[in-house]
């Protein structure tokens, strides 16, 4: 039926395009993408032609209003960005908030999304996390930005790119301590997949020493800072049971 559908993408293995992400993609009327033509290719590889159309950061704008007229004329409209989840770090969000202010039905079609396979594999805390995008590029925001998060109790989640891992990675040290835990998701569900979880100064010495290992797109998991009201409540339940204990005790 009529809809926006926004449409999970493989991170990777191709395996990972869910079924019904398939028969949204063969049945849309057209397919709004990051890169047509990189998005052309994927659906090739599983018998899919669609009609594309391209949806950037630099149109989406202009963009939204004639994909949007088509979703209330009846048509299927599915959004996809070059890999994952639509709107996670990528392109989408406008769309998508105009197609609710229009009072449209917008239908998600979940599947990968990079933060989350990292967050299921890298074995820290999962109750409670902060998705953090991409730092800023230049080296000054990029440590106030750490800066601000220093004290953040919950697991922060980070993207990265090739050129600044070891920066970005030194940089985490500083902020955070070097003894604070974190995780190295890199080429998740591809041939290189490597996962690595170690103090932030053992991942910076691991991943400055191996060429290799800055390679290709990471995500960077920072444990969360030792919450000091749990800490607190700790020592006040010690004292509560040695309390009781003195009382019950001969
Ligand atoms: N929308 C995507 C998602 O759902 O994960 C993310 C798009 S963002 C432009 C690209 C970044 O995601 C990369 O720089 C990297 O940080 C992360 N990423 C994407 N694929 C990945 C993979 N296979 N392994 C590790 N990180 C990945």
């Amino acid at each position: 039926t009529a809809g926006l559908y926004v449409v999970a993408t493989p991170i990777g293995n191709l395996d990972d395009l869910t079924v019904r992400a398939r028969q949204v993609l063969q049945a849309a009327d057209v397919v709004a993408a990051e890169n047509p033509t990189h998005t052309r290719a994927l659906l090739a590889q599983y018998g899919i032609k669609a009609t594309l159309t391209p949806l950037h950061q630099h149109n989406e704008e202009q963009q939204s209003a004639p994909l949007l007229a088509r979703v209330a004329a009846g048509e299927i409209v599915a959004l996809v960005s070059d890999a994952g989840t639509p709107l996670m770090s990528d392109p989408g969000y406008r769309l998508v908030r105009a197609a609710k202010e229009a009072g449209l039905s917008v239908i998600p079609v979940p599947g990968a999304c990079a933060a989350i396979a990292a967050l299921s594999v890298a074995g820290l805390a999962s109750d409670r996390f902060a998705f953090e995008g991409f730092l800023p590029a230049k080296s000054k925001a990029r440590r106030e930005r750490l800066a601000s998060l220093a004290s953040e109790s919950r697991t922060l989640i980070f993207y990265e790119s090739t050129h600044r891992i070891v920066e970005s990675l030194e940089d985490m040290a500083a902020a955070f301590g070097p003894s604070r835990r974190a995780c190295v998701a890199r080429e998740l569900t591809k041939l290189f997949e490597t996962v690595s979880t170690a103090p932030l100064e053992a991942l910076v010495a691991l991943t400055r020493a191996d060429a290799n290992a800055q390679r290709g797109e990471f995500v960077v998991l920072v444990e969360g800072a030792a919450d000091d009201d749990g800490s607190a409540a700790q020592l006040r339940e010690g004292l509560r049971v040695q309390a009781l204990l003195k009382a019950h005790l001969p």
